[in-house]
């Protein structure tokens, strides 16, 4: 969509126009950054966006939005402003001319089957269990012996095909599978805490590096959402899905799931809830919480991270 010319007016480049590709842009737009953003097809909106057929619009991928990060929610929030809609949610996939539930359940989608195809299943999931692939490391392996590889053909292949453009035999097994989450737990807090100066940049032979004039906080805090969530009429910034405010000024209110937060006259305090823990503090200290963080693990070593 982008010619060589605008590339040189540029200074950051972008390549796709998805959601992350057009999301980039749009921050460091904000940061006063140019950028040109490449995309290979000639609308934007990569697996979100919508096409239009015959004078009827289509959503190639759902636009429903969720995620559990509420940083993101906020910015689609502010984005959006009314137009970001809560719906309830009825998904089903049209297999065969009937409709299944999905995610799937078993008992459904062998009733809409039929019983011939639902005997092909339960062949296939049988020789699964008693001849599971040996080697699981691609998703089609994963699915095929959990379910047999007759569901995985019907239901699990297009779907997962269509969604991320790969080929099941090209997808990790760990991808999408509640192994994912459950490996990534385990993993992320045994990770030595090394900047990613020290862990990755002065070993790399093979380093690329793009100048680019931006705005930059060397030190990250939680105060340093100020620079990138707008704050409300009081000058709060709000990354958390509940909160109330009177009389609260200035204030950086953050949680990770929708426990309330209730600010009242209060000023420049930083309250950030999460699962099992709750951080107070004035927003001035915010940035030398490394004394705090030693004297958490000395007294409650390993509980929390
Ligand atoms: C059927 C379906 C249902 C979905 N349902 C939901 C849902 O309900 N809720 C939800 O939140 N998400 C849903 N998604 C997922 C969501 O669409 C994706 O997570 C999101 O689009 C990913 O955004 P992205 O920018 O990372 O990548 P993409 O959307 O894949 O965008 C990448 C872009 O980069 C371009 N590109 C790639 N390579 C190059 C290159 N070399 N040069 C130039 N351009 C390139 C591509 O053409 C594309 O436009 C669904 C997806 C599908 C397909």
């Amino acid at each position: 969509m982008t010619g060589v010319d605008e590339l040189e007016h540029g200074r950051c480049v972008i390549i796709g126009a998805g959601p992350a590709g057009l999301t980039a842009a749009y921050e460091l737009a904000l940061m006063s950054v140019d950028s040109v953003v490449l995309e290979q097809d000639d609308v934007v909106g990569g697996l979100a966006r919508t096409v239009e057929h015959h004078g009827y619009r289509f959503d190639i991928g759902g636009h429903r939005f969720f995620t559990r990060v509420p940083l993101i929610s906020a910015w689609w929030e502010q984005m959006l402003g009314d137009d970001f809609q809560t719906c309830s949610r009825l998904s089903r996939i049209y297999y065969n001319g009937k409709f299944f539930d999905y995610p799937l359940r078993p008992l459904n989608a062998l009733r809409g089957l039929g019983p011939i195809e639902t005997l092909r299943i339960v062949a296939s999931y049988a020789k699964a269990r008693l001849l599971p692939h040996p080697k699981e490391h691609t998703f089609e392996a994963w699915v095929c012996n959990r379910f047999g590889s007759r569901l995985f053909e019907i239901f699990f292949k297009t779907y997962t095909e269509k969604v991320w453009g790969m080929k099941c035999s090209e997808i990790a097994a760990d991808w999408d599978t509640p192994r994912r989450g459950a490996k990534l737990e385990a993993v992320y807090p045994h990770l030595p805490k090394i900047s990613i100066d020290f862990a990755v940049m002065e070993k790399a032979p093979r380093v690329l590096v793009l100048e680019m004039d931006c705005k930059w906080v060397d030190l990250g805090s939680w105060a340093a959402l100020e620079g990138v969530i707008d704050a409300d009429a009081d000058g709060n910034v709000i990354a958390a899905p509940r909160t109330v405010t009177l009389n609260a000024r200035n204030n950086v209110l953050v949680s990770e799931d929708d426990h309330l937060i209730a600010a009242f006259g209060v000023e420049d305090l930083v309250v950030i809830h999460s699962a099992d823990a709750t951080l107070v503090c004035r927003k001035q200290d915010a940035q030398a919480l490394k004394e705090l963080v030693t004297k958490v693990t000395d007294r409650y070593e390993g509980c929390y991270r």
